[in-house]
Order: structure tokens, then C-alpha cells, then sequence
């Protein structure tokens, strides 16, 4: 299936597996456990001599479908699917850290990865260096030293900053690290970081995998040995599973994703260009565009521009406050990557635990408002924001 089909074909196809009844559409098994017909082969199943289920903590036939056409998506040898994105970024973080580990990590990361890297691993020994994920000298310098993994996102949570994946993952190979890459903002249909040398990717299916602001649930992708010898026994004993009836929601939402994500990144851009020449706008920031510091980068190693914009106004938080609360379609809401166009106000919500001098580092103005563009017309969409900025 994997090798065989085109991506599109893929996406709505791998993975399949009928039951006896031959149902069209991926079956939903909402099953904890599985029966033996002898205990004979009960105690096979448990020496691992026999490949079946034998408890949904460990995999079940739904979660399989689902890990199987998400591997094929990504271009995986194998994946794990997880209860939430964080669940994903922990298994595949502490299942292969040890006391003693150093981490290079970029500093713009989502707020809950961020607390992983800088209070929990800390308190088992595990050490973060943090660096200008933009800047490949602060790289370079960090990973002089030996390190055990490379942890970002690109592009970053909410000002759109990039890593350049090919560069990081030379310097962090040569350093003795693996590069795991939270691959949210940019969907995997728009970037590919295993072909771009990164070794682990994982995804909050939350946001555009799902799109549709139904479910949680997260993925993990990288090689047959990383997944099968590391991650898998870490993930049946502590057990970030995700739930059967959440990864059946996911399968169907796999269909749809190219059509989504290529038609809101395509309005993003749209509305990128558009609200960057208006006069009330001080500053935008979209990769797709000739104005964002790193166009260049984005057209190597993005196939689109993303579905997320952040533009900031010149009235401080007030004026951010007003326009959102002058929206009419657009929702107000810290979730992203939704059917639905989502503006949110980093400031005080996703970055309010950070301080206003970390916020600034990573460019956060007061001003700043993240749009996540959803699957409404353009037109609308304009309009609503017009309304709400030409207001003042
Ligand atoms: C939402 C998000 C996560 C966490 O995913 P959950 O499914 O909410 O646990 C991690 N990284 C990024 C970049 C996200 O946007």
C-alpha cells in the first residue's frame, strides 16, 4: 500500500483492514481486551510468539488502522498513536532518556513541551540547553558537546519562527543526537522532516489531523527500531494509548486532510497578503510571504506557506482585545488548525505563564493576535476581520 499508492490515495486508503462482514468504511472496535481459544495460546500471545491483539492498551485493530495509514502519510516505517500530542512528546522523550542526558532544544516551543524540557526531565537528572532555534551559530555552539536529543517546532508556536531542519539535523548527528521535531504548525502535508533528516516526528492530531475540534489524540513516526524496540514497551507499561473510538475519528479525518490543510493554507495566504498592507497592521508574520526573515528557508523545506498567521497591531493589548472581541465570524479560541478561523492573543493566553521578557525574545508583542485559518469562504472571512479593524 505504502510504496505502491500516491499520497491523496494513501490518505484515504492505507491501512484498511475488513472484517468478515466487509464493511466499506474502517470498522470501529471499541474493545478492551481479546479471548484465546486455548490457554495454550494465550501463553503464546504473552512470549510474543503469536502476532495478536491481547489487550487495547497495547493495540487494538482501529488504533492499528489508524497508525498504519498515518505511517504511510508521513513515509514512517512504523508509528505509535497516543491519547493527546503531549502524550506522544512524552513517550517519545522519556522512553529513551536516562539521568544524567543532555537535550538542545529551540526555546520557541509549545508552552506544555516547554515545561517537559525545563521542569519535569530536570527533576530525573535529564539537563535542556536552549537556543535561537533561527540561529544556526547558537546551534552550533550547543551542540560542540555531546548531546542525547534535539527537540523543536517548525514553524514555531505563535510567531512562525523556522528551524532549518537539514542544517540542525547534520550538527545534531554529528553530536551523537537524535532530532525529534513537533511537526504541528507545519501538517504533514506541508513539510516532510524525515526527509529532511529528522528522526522522529510527532504530531498533536488534535489540531489539523482531526480539524474539526472533536477529538484529542497525538502520533509518534519514526523507524521500525526507534518505535518496535525503544518506544513501544515504554508506551505498553505506562500507557499513553489512545482511545479506539478517538483513532476512528482520526481514520476519517485522514481523508479529508490534503483537501483541508491545501485550502486553508491557501486562504492563510490570501489573508496574509491582504491584512499586511493595511495601514493598521505594524508587523505580520507568514512564511509564505517575501517578508517573513526566512521566506527563503520556508520555500526549501515547505511545500505551503501553513494555515496559522500572526500579525501585530500598533495599540498594544488593548487594540488586540478590541478586534478580537469585534469579530463576529472568527472565534476567539487558543485552538488551532480547526475547519473553523480561531484568533487567539498569545500574550494572555497560550504564552501568559511565560514572562513579558521571554515573550519579547520570541518577537510576542502585547499587539500580537495568531489567526489559525479555517475552511469558511475567503470573502467572509476578510470581511469579518475588515469590520473588526476598521472600527477604531
Ligand atoms: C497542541 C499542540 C501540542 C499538544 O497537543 P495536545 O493534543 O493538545 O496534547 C503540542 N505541540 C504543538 C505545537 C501544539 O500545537
Amino acid at each position: 500500500m505504502t510504496d505502491e499508492y500516491r499520497r491523496d490515495t494513501r490518505l484515504v486508503r492505507a491501512g484498511l483492514e475488513r472484517s468478515q462482514f466487509q464493511e466499506t468504511s474502517e470498522a470501529m472496535f471499541l474493545n478492551s481486551g481479546y479471548v484465546y481459544d486455548s490457554a495454550e495460546e494465550a501463553a503464546a500471545a504473552f512470549a510474543g510468539e503469536a502476532d495478536r491483539f491481547v489487550y487495547s492498551r497495547y493495540g487494538n485493530p482501529t488504533v492499528s488502522m489508524l497508525q498504519t495509514r498515518l505511517a504511510a502519510l508521513e513515509g514512517a516505517e512504523a508509528c505509535l498513536a497516543t491519547g493527546t500530542g503531549m502524550a506522544g512528546v512524552f513517550a517519545a522523550l522519556a522512553c529513551q532518556l536516562d539521568k544524567g542526558d543532555r537535550v538542545v532544544a529551540s526555546r520557541a516551543l509549545f508552552g506544555a513541551c516547554y515545561a517537559i524540557l525545563n521542569d519535569i526531565l530536570p527533576r530525573w537528572g535529564v539537563t535542556t540547553e536552549f537556543v535561537d532555534g533561527t540561529d544556526l551559530d547558537q546551534w552550533r555552539a550547543a551542540l560542540a558537546t555531546p548531546a542525547k536529543l534535539v527537540f523543536f517546532e517548525s514553524p514555531s508556536n505563535p510567531m512562525l519562527d523556522l528551524v532549518d531542519i537539514p542544517a540542525v539535523a547534520e550538527m545534531a548527528h554529528a553530536a551523537g543526537a537524535l532530532v525529534v521535531i513537533d511537526n504541528v504548525f507545519a501538517t504533514p502535508i506541508a513539510q516532510k522532516p524525515l526527509e529532511l533528516g529528522a528522526d522522529i516526528v510527532i504530531y498533536s492530531a488534535t489540531k489539523h489531523i482531526d480539524g474539526q475540534g472533536r477529538v484529542l489524540g497525538g502520533a509518534v513516526l519514526a523507524d521500525e527500531e526507534f518505535i518496535k524496540e525503544r518506544m513501544l514497551k515504554f508506551y505498553r507499561q505506562t500507557g499513553p494509548t489512545i482511545s479506539p473510538f478517538n483513532a476512528w475519528v482520526l481514520l476519517k479525518s485522514l481523508e479529508t486532510l490534503a483537501l483541508r490543510v491545501d485550502r486553508q493554507a491557501a486562504s492563510a495566504a490570501s489573508l496574509a497578503g491582504w491584512l499586511e498592507s493595511r495601514p493598521d497592521i505594524a508587523g505580520l508574520r507568514y512564511p509564505g510571504l517575501p517578508s517573513h526573515p526566512q521566506h527563503e528557508l520556508a520555500k526549501r523545506q515547505m511545500s505551503n506557506g501553513g494555515t496559522l498567521l500572526s500579525f501585530t497591531l500598533a495599540g498594544g493589548k488593548d487594540e488586540a482585545f478590541r478586534v478580537l472581541n469585534a469579530l463576529r465570524l472568527i472565534d476567539i479560541s487558543n485552538n488551532l488548525g480547526d475547519s473553523k478561523t480561531l484568533a487567539c492573543h498569545p500574550g494572555s493566553t497560550t504564552h501568559s505563564s511565560i514572562s513579558a521578557e521571554e515573550r519579547a525574545g520570541m518577537g510576542i508583542a502585547d499587539g500580537s493576535i495568531r489567526l489559525s485559518v479555517g475552511l469558511e469562504d475567503l470573502e467572509d472571512l476578510k470581511a469579518d476581520l475588515d469590520q473588526a479593524l476598521g472600527r477604531g
